[in-house]
């Protein structure tokens, strides 16, 4: 049997130990944390497909959906199959979402034009003014803290997998035949030298959750607007986009000073999980801007008001991403593979990214 060791118990950790395991390693996670607590706690969740460009990626988005359901199911842990949004108010907003509905499925999209109707049939969005919006079926929306939290108990028990966590690695752990590092934005503790020369960056988001919702209130689809079609590469293959950027950049600049733009979706308790912002840089301000969350808010009273709008917790992420790289993988050493710089769909890609892993190094 095969040893492997894993750094790290993010998404991207807990998915290559499951994956070797199911290769029939045996597998050891190191943690350095009582319990995960970078990236993979801190997002939305948002299993996502149809914001991933078109091609290779959007690809390998569909592939990892689907491993997550698979994973989801055979743990029994919850997840909501509610598919995606987006909704538009503006003209300009309107024909990048109808040319993407349009042209999207030639291209590998599922995207399907909604009318105002549907959209309200679906969403409990903001009626005035709604011209219409984008539904995609192939998202699911999981409790990052549920499930990062209850997953290693759930692993352990099911496979040759051992979590120890509050232990730091500061080398590359001996007497395994494989080592899988998946230290998130930590590029500092191994490897530093590869790291320096990656041309990886950091990029920090501001989040927020309200109380739990009415019992009775559903989100439906995850929900995006305007600003989202600027922001996934997705809608790149749209004509229109260029006209909906100027707009946006001419009119509301302080949207595009912060990478703002808004997402909101559902956790498993009926919270709702609003963001986000993007500031890069690789020293991470740890102080947030109440200007940022004010400009979200506003911008979500738009298109979504909750009938408990309370804001019961503000946090930020950090995540690494590469400017020109979809993600990063180096072997610094014979035997180890560095996974990273997922960027904003680490989450979404997760299990495609583990499974290129064991394939790629023979388990
Ligand atoms: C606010 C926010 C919202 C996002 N929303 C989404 C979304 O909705 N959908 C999506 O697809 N993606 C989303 N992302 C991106 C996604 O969360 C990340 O790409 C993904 O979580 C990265 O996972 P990871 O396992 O690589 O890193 P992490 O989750 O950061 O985990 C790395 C772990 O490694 C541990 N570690 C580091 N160094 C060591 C060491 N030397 N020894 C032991 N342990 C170590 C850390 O303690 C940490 O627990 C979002 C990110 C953020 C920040």
């Amino acid at each position: 049997m095969k040893r492997v060791a894993v750094v790290g118990a993010g998404i991207l950790g807990l998915a290559h130990a499951v994956m070797a395991a199911r290769r029939g390693a045996s597998v050891t996670v190191f943690e350095r944390s009582p319990r995960a607590s970078g990236a993979s706690v801190r997002n939305f969740g948002m299993i996502w497909p149809v914001g991933q460009a078109a091609g290779k990626m959007r690809a390998m988005a569909m592939r990892s959906a689907r491993l997550w359901r698979e994973f989801l199911t055979e743990m029994g842990l919850p997840f909501r199959d509610t598919g995606s949004m987006h909704v538009v108010y503006r003209d300009d907003e309107a024909e990048v979402a109808r040319e993407f509905a349009e042209i999207g499925p030639a291209r590998g999209y599922n995207a399907e034009w909604m009318s105002p109707q549907q959209v309200l049939e679906r969403s409990p969005v903001v009626p005035e003014g709604l011209l219409g919006g984008i539904y995609s079926p192939d998202e699911i929306t999981v409790d990052p803290r549920l499930i990062l939290g209850s997953s290693p108990e759930l692993i352990q028990a099911r496979w040759p997998v051992e979590f120890r966590f509050s232990t730091a690695v500061t080398s590359v752990p001996a007497g395994y035949d494989q080592v899988f590092v998946c230290s998130g934005d930590d590029f500092e503790t191994l490897f530093p030298q590869h790291w320096a020369a990656s041309g990886i960056n950091r990029v920090k988001l501001q989040m927020m959750r309200t109380a739990p919702q009415p019992a009775a209130f559903h989100l439906g689809p995850a929900l995006a607007a305007g600003l989202t079609l600027r922001f996934y590469p997705a809608f790149r293959i749209c004509s229109t986009l260029p006209r909906l950027v100027h707009r946006i950049v001419e009119e509301t600049p302080e949207y595009e000073k912060w990478g703002i733009h808004v997402m909101a979706s559902e956790t498993a308790d009926g919270a709702i999980t609003i963001g986000d912002s993007h500031e890069y840089g690789l020293s991470v301000d740890v102080f947030n801007k109440s200007e940022i969350d004010h400009l979200i808010l506003g911008y979500l009273h738009g298109f979504l008001r909750l009938p408990q709008p309370e804001i019961a917790q503000q946090w930020q992420g950090v995540y690494a991403r590469h400017p020109e790289a979809d993600y990063l993988v180096m072997n610094p050493q014979p035997g180890v593979r560095v996974i990273s710089a997922a960027g904003g769909k680490g989450m979404t890609l997760s299990w495609a990214l583990a499974e290129e892993s064991v394939n790629e190094v023979g388990l």
